[in-house]
């Protein structure tokens, strides 16, 4: 069961189950440092690539700290979306523009086809 999802302007991603997810937000702060604009009302986020891998390599050993930073290095841009996968949450107090650039990048994910 996948918790967070971290994927890159390509689609490539990285799954956290839950108790990766719990244990690398403990270690991260939330990821704060690297968040760039966040969903008021879940842990969908848009975050720094630099400093993703910054805060990784700062932060206690995690499992998926590798991949995570990976993920990061290769990525075609400078920024990371998250995806919260347990939240029933429609995303709608998330007002500033990385919203829309949030969308636009984890939507070609999304099962449900656009244009059947
Ligand atoms: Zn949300």
């Amino acid at each position: 069961m996948t918790e967070l999802t971290f994927v890159d302007d390509e689609g490539e991603r990285v799954e956290l189950e839950a108790e990766e997810a719990r244990t690398l937000m403990q270690a991260t702060d939330g990821l704060d440092a690297a968040t760039v604009s966040a969903c008021p009302d879940c842990r969908s986020r848009v975050v720094a690539v630099v400093a993703l891998v910054d805060i990784l390599h700062d932060a206690p050993p995690h499992d998926r700290a590798a991949d995570l930073a990976a993920l990061a290095e290769d990525a075609p841009t400078l920024h990371l979306y998250v995806v919260d996968g347990s939240a029933r949450c429609d995303h709608r107090a998330w007002l500033d523009p990385g919203h829309e650039e949030w969308l636009e990048a984890v939507s070609p994910a999304d099962p449900a086809p656009r244009h059947p």
